[in-house]
């Protein structure tokens, strides 16, 4: 790979964050009321090297919540405090096919959910962390995200509210898994987590260092700490590369080629291994779920940069 300086990296994301500001496609997330508030303009893209550099163009100042790119950071925590194996007695390993919410694989012959990447994956982790420490698994999940932020983070308490009052969907798959075992019985205190994860409220540079973080085998790229194993990070790029990007994995995969995640917020995190943590933020989503611009500037940067896992072919 050719060595970019900043001056040439921030250019390029100008560039791209100028070509793609005059795409209106898609819709703010409507289903919950607190994310149908979110600006619709709002367009920001960050990138953070493993050497700690910092690249940041658009509304790097824009504030929005963590949604589904929770899971991965909630998963990695549950692998620290169970093990592989407790954590995948109960989930899977296997992308769905199916939409971010989907329920139909519970009711097939295994009562087990697929990855921890989709809604009754992630609130399956959520349990493991509740029936492991009841009453401090919020307080360790909110340690573990600030670990990869290096700063404190609080929950923004409209969306939370917000979520915990209108997520019937994430309800009927909590007690669909109690009823076929896979959760113990305290629903309304795992779906409390789920949604506080959720909620937690970031920018666009916080998921650079969460991607930063997985890209430097678990190390923090500005505090030097070391957030987690990186037989776990390991884990967790595997199950974001062929899970993350839920129904269009495998498109994200052929196309982009890297371990990625994205949130109902309008935010994608992109994980270039050994090389840098890449962050967009642009709140109209397409009908995966996937912000609109952060798909097409993450696909361009992807192609320029050159920065698929499996070569330029
Ligand atoms: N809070 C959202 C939900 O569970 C998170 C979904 C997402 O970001 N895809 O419905």
């Amino acid at each position: 790979h050719p060595r970019m300086n900043t001056d040439d990296a921030t250019a390029d994301l100008q560039a791209l964050h100028q070509r793609y500001r005059g795409l209106r496609e898609g819709r703010v997330a409507g289903y919950i009321p607190e994310l149908a508030k979110a600006d619709p303009e709002a367009f920001a893209i960050a990138m953070v090297g493993v050497d700690g550099r910092v690249v940041q163009v658009g509304d790097s100042e824009a504030r929005f919540t963590l949604q589904s790119m929770s899971k991965p950071l909630a998963y990695g925590l549950a692998l620290q405090q169970l093990g592989r194996e407790a954590v995948h007695r109960k989930v899977g390993v296997e992308p769905t096919g199916e939409a971010f919410n989907s329920i139909v694989e519970l009711e097939e012959e295994v009562h087990r959910p697929y990855n921890p990447m989709i809604n009754s994956g992630a609130i399956t982790i959520a349990a493991l962390l509740h029936e492991a420490a009841p009453g401090q698994a919020a307080t360790r999940l909110m340690h573990m995200v600030q670990a990869y932020l290096g700063r404190p983070v609080t929950a923004d308490e409209p969306t939370l509210r917000s979520e915990l009052a209108t997520g019937h969907r994430n309800r009927a798959i909590a007690h669909l898994l109690h009823h076929y075992g896979v959760i113990g019985p305290d629903i309304q205190a795992v779906l409390q987590l789920y949604s506080l994860q959720c909620s937690l409220q970031v920018g666009t540079l916080d998921l650079a260092l969460v991607a930063a973080t997985l890209a430097h085998r678990g190390v923090q790229p500005l505090t030097g700490r070391q957030v987690l194993a990186p037989a776990l990070v390991r884990d967790m790029l595997s199950l974001m590369f062929t899970c993350g990007m839920y129904d269009t994995a495998g498109e994200w995969a052929y196309t982009v080629g890297l371990p990625a995640k994205s949130g109902v917020s309008g935010g994608i995190l992109a994980v270039v291994p050994g090389r840098m943590g890449l962050a967009v933020y642009s709140p109209r989503l397409d009908a995966h779920g996937h912000s609109v611009r952060g798909m097409a500037v993450l696909k361009a940067l992807a192609a320029q940069w050159r920065l698929s896992l499996f070569g330029t072919g």
